[in-house]
């Protein structure tokens, strides 16, 4: 029987996760039956969300086990199908286990053609984030031309697409990010009209108010916090906060002390939502299909972060926690 390298999680992290909340074993691999297919993970994307499952705390989506394979989306060779819709030598992508070999049900995965896209796309802007960018914007930012947007988080994953998407769609375009080079790249090759360094400006609510001359009508939020707070004190009437995540808060042992919105939201008659990419599925043939003809027709662009080797997996998630990644952080098998 062959067997495969996986990483387990080993405890759930209190605070900021480390390196020992990971543990690397040898898992055997159980024959391949009917329906089923053997894959050698190729592409294993990190992202924030994967926190959250390190908890045991109730969420939309079930924790990881102790002592079991983390997983997130992978992109995978198929070397052995006993299922008629995939051969061997087929590339397919769904949520996967962080192994370099597993044997898995075909339900539920997707080929992708290396032909169409690079591999690694399908874990960036042709998957889940690009989706995240995508249905943030169109279900509850609803961007107008000439409409100002700030995003925060700009420089990662979702980050770059939202900014660009709200250029495409003729928008005054405004990213918050935690360096300098990172700022510069958001103008420089992602055509943001304004940049703020988060971490080396004195008053974030008046930088906003500086970029935004015409105030703030569509908030991406993916960080939370004070940032967000910042950006309260500059919407505008009826502007809209997508509540896409909370990464400046989500290794915090306390509850985060935020300045209450209500009053905001009342005075501007403003709308906040939050979502989870899962709930528009019946819609991601189309943003796909959108999102990949403004690729072709280079409107739309993305950088990512590959590191690699399989031993890298667990650092490469750490490490977003730490700001290391422009755009999608990925790692290379
Ligand atoms: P990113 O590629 O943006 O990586 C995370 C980035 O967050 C880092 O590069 C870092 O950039 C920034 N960051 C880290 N710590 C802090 C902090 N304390 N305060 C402010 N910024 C911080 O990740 P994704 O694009 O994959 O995800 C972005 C957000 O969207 C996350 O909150 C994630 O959980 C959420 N998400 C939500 C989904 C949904 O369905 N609702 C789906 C996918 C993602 P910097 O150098 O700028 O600090």
């Amino acid at each position: 029987m062959s067997t495969s390298n996986t990483i387990n999680l080993k405890n759930r992290p209190s605070g900021q996760p480390a390196l020992t909340d990971f543990d690397f074993s040898s898992t055997e691999l159980s024959d391949v039956q009917e329906g089923e297919l053997l894959l050698a993970a190729k592409y294993v994307s990190v992202d924030p969300y994967l926190r959250g499952r390190m908890s045991d705390a109730p969420s939309y989506i079930p924790p990881f086990e102790l002592n079991k394979p983390i997983t997130s989306g992978v992109v995978a060779e198929v070397v052995d199908s006993k299922n008629d819709a995939f051969s061997k030598g087929d590339y397919v992508t769904g949520e996967l286990a962080w192994q370099e070999m597993q044997v898995a049900k075909a339900d539920g995965l997707m080929k992708v053609d290396e032909n169409k896209a690079p591999l690694s796309a399908y874990l960036g802007v042709l998957g889940m984030t690009g989706l995240t960018a995508y249905h943030g914007m169109m279900e509850i930012g609803k961007p107008k031309a000439g409409e100002t947007l700030v995003v925060s988080g700009a420089a990662g994953a979702v980050g770059t697409i939202v900014g660009q998407i709200g250029k495409i769609l003729g928008m005054h375009v405004v990213g918050i990010a935690g360096t300098d080079e990172k700022v510069e790249m958001l103008k420089s090759e992602f055509g943001f009209d304004e940049g703020i360094n988060y971490k080396t400006t004195e008053n974030m609510t008046k930088s906003i108010a500086n970029a935004c001359p015409n105030g703030v009508d569509v908030y991406f939020d993916n960080v939370g916090g004070e940032i967000s707070d910042a950006v309260l004190f500059n919407i505008n009437k009826f502007s809209r906060t997508i509540n896409c995540g909370a990464i400046s808060v989500y290794n915090n042992t306390e509850a985060p002390k935020s300045i209450s919105v209500q009053p905001f939201l009342v005075k501007k008659s403003s709308l906040m939502q939050g979502f989870i990419v899962f709930d528009y599925v019946d819609k991601h043939p189309e943003a796909i299909k959108q999102l990949s003809e403004w690729l072709e027709q280079d409107k739309l662009h993305y950088t990512e972060t590959i590191r690699e080797g399989f031993d890298q997996i667990p650092q490469a998630f750490l490490d977003l926690f730490e700001g290391k990644n422009k755009g999608k952080m990925i790692v290379k098998l």
